[in-house]
């Protein structure tokens, strides 16, 4: 199977996902790499490479822009559940 590497766009500073999500809308968050939700700053889970796209489960390379994947359903049905304390 050939697939063609998808970016989001580039021309900003922030984060304009394909589906259309901006930070200022449904946001992202920092995830690995099967777009499990992870904090930023604890716990030293986050590489600082992966991003989610919270609108649409896109899994984003920050440092590329590359979008990677999606999240897996079961991989989303347990985003869905993340305790917000601990991000
Ligand atoms: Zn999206």
């Amino acid at each position: 199977m050939t697939t063609t590497t998808q970016f989001i766009d580039g021309t900003t500073d922030w984060f304009i996902c394909s589906c259309g999500n901006q930070p200022d809308a449904d946001g992202f968050f920092s995830c690995l790499a099967d777009g499990t939700i992870v904090s930023p700053t604890l716990n030293g889970d986050w590489d600082g490479t992966f991003y989610i796209c919270e609108s649409c489960q896109r899994i984003i390379n920050g440092a590329t822009l590359a979008v990677v994947g999606s999240a897996r359903r079961s991989v989303a049905y347990r985003n869905a559940s993340f305790d917000w304390n601990t991000y």
